[in-house]
């Protein structure tokens, strides 16, 4: 673990200069970037198990696991050595593979809601796609999706989004026609009222809601009690989809998704992060009914090159294995809940209005002292705090991700000792805030 006097960012900063030449913001994702943290991001060298190194020979405990993926710590030998055998055999079929049965198997297993999976190459392609079909499904155009989730960057999902949209506080992003958004419906996350109207003033027009389970992307936001099993209702009673992104949830907070956790069946789900090991994968699943009407089945057309890569295949089925062993959502969420149990004290001990939770293997603390239950709440923290907390973390050896509008994430990877570590470095630069 670095200390603040040995922290070096010379090498970092030469190559992210370097990059801002060469590539808008120089990156290859928003976030990625920094900007709403200040400061220049560090480049990473290599990453195992709970930690990272970067180019100037820092290490951190690392709280993002490259935004979820890296649930068994980064990685794993065995991911490895299941990659390095399919590796042998090639990288890239374009054509059907066993490995892709393997993993559909896994995921219909595991995921209530899920009779038939589409693989896909990342969450934004899931998200677009199950769009399509939830529109092919109804014949209806509109949908409704909540202030402060992320469903991607596909054209219409660009309104009231989390994530990178939130974090650099984009409104809209132009290039997106308004003909597009037009029959995007937006409401306040667990705002069942509001969606309620929405149903309301738009009948017979909406295709379906949209939603992240539990919020990853405006910050750590759970369901209200009552939330998820309401919109289950209003989507019946009006003859429209109910479809989780669970993309980030997915095999995270349980290995049956919120869905599962919360005991509350989607008609369709998104999925994506973890389910790649590590490596580009998304998938959208769902009633078989529905799924019928994908292409070649159906008439929805959907389509990949990459689809359904062997390597990609096998990362997630290594990954999925190791999550079945016996007690790792135990694992995660102890391990968890003692890191987040332990901010908040260290925070609040020091002065600092701070509210905060987790489920499993996902976490969040926002430097506001109300609740919060949706975007606009989230939006009270004070990011000018969390900048600087955010910064004397970097420099104390913790990699918390860059925006307060994001989650946090552990791993198996991670030990009573790194949380310890973690606390005690939260401590010292909250002491000085
Ligand atoms: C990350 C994420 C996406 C987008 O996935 P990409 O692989 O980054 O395209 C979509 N939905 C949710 C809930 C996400 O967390």
């Amino acid at each position: 673990m670095v200390n603040v006097t040995s922290f070096k960012t010379a090498r970092s900063e030469e190559i992210f200069t370097a990059a801002q030449k060469l590539m808008p913001g120089g990156v290859s994702s928003p976030v990625r970037a920094f900007k709403s943290v200040g400061g220049q991001p560090i480049v990473f060298d290599r990453v195992k198990g709970a930690y990272i190194w970067d180019v100037d020979g820092n290490q951190y405990i690392d709280y993002v696991g490259t935004w979820g993926p890296a649930i068994c710590g980064h990685a794993h030998p065995e991911v490895i050595a299941a990659l390095h055998e399919a590796l042998e055999k090639g990288t890239s079929f374009g054509a059907p593979s066993f490995q892709e049965n393997t993993l559909a198997e896994m995921v219909i297993e595991a995921v209530p809601s899920i009779e038939m999976v589409r693989f896909v190459n990342s969450g934004t392609e899931a998200c677009m796609s199950v769009l399509r079909l939830m529109r092919a499904f109804t014949g209806r155009d509109k949908i409704i999706k909540f202030e402060g989730c992320y469903h991607g960057h596909a054209d219409m999902f660009l309104v009231k989004a989390g994530s990178g949209v939130a974090t650099l506080g984009l409104p809209d992003s132009p290039g997106v026609p308004k003909d597009t958004t037009s029959n995007t419906l937006t409401a306040p996350y667990n705002d069942l009222e509001a969606v309620k109207a929405l149903f309301a003033e738009n009948p017979d027009q909406i295709s379906g809601v949209i939603l992240e389970p539990v919020v990853g992307n405006a910050g750590f936001i759970p369901p209200d009690a009552g939330f998820l099993e309401g919109l289950r209702e209003l989507t019946s009673e009006n003859g429209a989809l109910l479809v989780f992104d669970e993309v980030m949830t997915g095999f995270r907070i349980a290995y049956g998704g919120a869905q599962e956790k919360f005991g509350v069946t989607p008609d369709l789900t998104t999925l994506g992060k973890v389910i790649g090991g590590g490596l580009p994968v998304g998938a959208y699943g769902g009633r078989r009914d529905i799924m019928a009407l994908v292409a070649p089945s159906g008439p929805m057309y959907q389509a990949g090159t990459l689809s359904g890569n062997p390597l990609a295949m096998t990362a997630g089925i290594k990954t999925l294995e190791l999550l079945q062993k016996p007690g790792t959502y135990e694992y995660l969420d102890r391990i968890t809940k003692r890191l987040i149990d332990g901010l908040l004290k260290a925070a609040q001990e020091e002065g600092h209005a701070v509210y905060g939770g987790q489920i499993s293997g996902m976490f969040g603390m926002f430097f506001t002292g109300d609740p919060v239950h949706d975007y606009e709440d989230a939006k009270k923290s004070d990011l000018a705090k969390f900048s600087r907390f955010h910064r004397g973390m970097l420099e104390r050896g913790v990699y918390l991700a860059p925006s307060q509008f994001e989650a946090g994430f552990t791993s198996l990877a991670h030990t009573d000792e790194d949380v310890d570590r973690t606390i005690q470095a939260a401590r010292e630069v909250l002491s000085g805030l």
